[in-house]
């Protein structure tokens, strides 16, 4: 028999001459500290990085860093349909964007690749899996099967009628038996063969084994003679999977739970080379809530899925990244919570903590982070980050803040720094909308109704107030100074120093309250009825700004 295999396996791989022990001696054992644990991200080039794809990358790029490990990044390309142009550097450039680089595999800008455990495209790793999987034919755990797609319809179609599991196993492997003469006969007259795992699992048995994050599983056993390679010459997931993560000496393979009921074949065909296997972790999926019920977070339905969507939004990537990480595992919050500045790497994240039921997306609280996350940052940081979305996603605010930079600086500089922590900005798409007024460009094309005041103080009194206000107002003075300067006016126009006051008061003793006498104010300036403190606005608006704006706003309003 066995030397039936090994002819088989000659017949079948004839060009395939390297030994697996030659190959094996460029994969050394990798000199790492104990604890070490070496992970990898390995998509597929569709180009288009899933947010359930980025999560898994996290998660295993943060389990490398934090144990001094190594985080691959390796494309799977063995499926040439899904393949897009360009794929593998959209999804190095999507890793960057995100602050994910690997430390081994392919770069950052997608055009090379480092490490000595590659190549690290499958693609160019195809006479690898040739060697091995000749290999597992020479040892019985392969063989090939020339069943055609029609042969395979004909078998599912009479196990449909006969109520039994379908698919290609136990007795229903036809060609599991194939003699050498079949095979060389078959060959000669052009047939190409898949290889098939003559798997060792029988029907309604389990397999029990312990995933790092969800912790002892039984699962039905693998007894299907699953395809490892195809007869394009290209191996399957299940193949290269094995093949890689063994050659590049992956410890924890992090993938998402779609592959858990894969598990057992793959674990099958580590026990059928003789190798160890790695440890599993699989992830939950980002779920969504639709109309009350969960689904996963679609590619086709969602434009969240897209990792691409919170770029374009200008959220910045931190702010996604600490989402993700909380989704994780949830005592992130608190450990953030406690250590507010703290860099990410500082938090330690258990396996075995991770989140195991559907991770629930939630924009809202995403939107909460990103709030939080750029109220850390100073000025200048907001400032150059913003140039940078706005030069990628909005050319015309783009044009606007870097013409006007300094005030554009100033502006961002509003309620940030010092103990002041402006939490309003979730993303730098808003701004636009929420700061674009500050510069006469976009504040001229406002409608004039923007200048509009509450119907209790009225048109003629507003415009009073304002002309009192541009002869009161002293840039020079303080916040303190500038306030009382304010009541006062307010005062003298009849209007309530603060509300308290306003409402002990009987009916008509005021024309409003200080609040009122704001709000004339800022919509003079701003067109706006919301906007940034009052008194920082009127320091980086500057006096001739003000003026200007303060004498359309009287025009109107007469
Ligand atoms: N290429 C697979 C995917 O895109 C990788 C799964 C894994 O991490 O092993 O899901």
């Amino acid at each position: 028999m066995s030397t039936d295999l090994q002819t088989i396996a000659e017949l079948l791989f004839p060009d395939v001459t390297e030994s697996p022990e030659a190959i094996l001696a460029h994969y050394p054992a990798r000199n790492l500290p104990v604890g070490a644990c070496v992970t990898r991200y390995a998509p597929s080039p569709t180009g288009f990085v899933h947010l359930g794809s980025l999560y898994t990358a996290l998660i295993s790029k943060k389990i490398a860093d934090q144990t001094k490990g190594v985080f691959i990044l390796r494309v799977e390309d063995t499926d040439k349909e899904r393949e897009v142009e360009n794929g593998i550097a959209l999804i190095a450039e999507g890793l960057h964007k995100f602050g994910l680089d690997s430390d081994e595999g392919i770069t950052a800008d997608g055009s090379g690749e480092r490490g000595v455990y590659g190549p690290y495209v499958q693609s160019h790793r195809r006479e690898l899996y040739k060697v091995f999987i000749k290999e597992l034919v020479v040892r019985g755990g392969a063989y090939p099967c020339f069943c055609t797609p029609e042969e395979l319809d004909s078998v599912r179609a009479t196990q449909e009628l006969q109520k039994i599991k379908t698919g290609y196993y136990g007795v229903w492997a036809r060609h599991r038996d194939i003699t050498v003469e079949e095979v060389a006969e078959r060959l000669a007259k052009g047939e190409k063969p898949v290889i098939r795992v003559r798997s060792r699992g029988v029907e309604g048995q389990k397999f029990s084994f312990k995933d790092a994050v969800k912790g002892g599983l039984t699962l039905t056993a693998n007894d299907q003679d699953a395809i490892l390679f195809k007869s394009d010459g290209y191996p399957t997931y299940h193949w290269a999977h094995v093949v890689d993560d063994y050659l590049m000496k992956t410890t924890h393979v992090i993938r998402g739970e779609e592959w858990l009921p894969s598990a057992p074949l793959h674990i099958e065909l580590f026990e059928l080379m003789n190798w160890k296997a790695p440890i599993y972790c699989h992830v939950s999926l980002i779920m969504k809530l639709d109309g009350g019920t969960k689904r996963k977070l679609s590619k086709r339905k969602d434009p969240e899925a897209n990792v691409e969507f919170y770029a374009e939004q200008g959220i910045p990537k931190e702010a996604v990244i600490e989402y993700l990480m909380n989704l994780a595992n949830s005592s992130f919050e608190d450990w953030r919570r406690e250590h507010p500045a703290a860099p990410m790497n500082e938090f330690v994240l258990k396996l075995e903590k991770i989140n195991v039921s559907g991770a629930l997306f939630d924009m809202t609280k995403l939107l909460d982070i990103s709030k939080n996350v750029i109220s850390r940052m100073n000025a200048d940081e907001v400032f150059a980050r913003v140039l940078a979305w706005a030069e990628e996603y909005d050319a015309k605010f783009a044009r606007l803040i870097s013409k006007n930079a300094e005030y554009a600086l100033a502006i961002f500089g509003i309620e940030r720094g010092g103990d002041k922590k402006r939490k309003d900005i979730a993303a730098w798409s808003e701004l636009d909308g929420s700061v674009g007024y500050f510069f006469d460009e976009v504040f001229d094309l406002l409608p004039t109704e923007g200048f509009d005041v509450p119907e209790s103080v009225g048109r003629a009194a507003a415009a009073e107030l304002l002309e009192a206000f541009l002869l009161a107002y002293n840039p020079k003075a303080s916040a303190d100074d500038w306030l009382a300067e304010m009541k006062s006016l307010g005062v003298e126009h009849g209007f309530a120093a603060d509300t308290k006051q306003f409402k002990a008061a009987p009916p008509g003793t005021y024309r409003g309250h200080f609040g009122d006498v704001a709000m004339v104010i800022r919509r003079a300036l701003t067109k706006r009825a919301q906007t940034p403190d009052l008194f920082e606005m009127l320091q980086v608006m500057g006096e001739r700004r003000i003026q200007a704006r303060v004498a359309q706003a009287r025009a109107f309003l007469k």
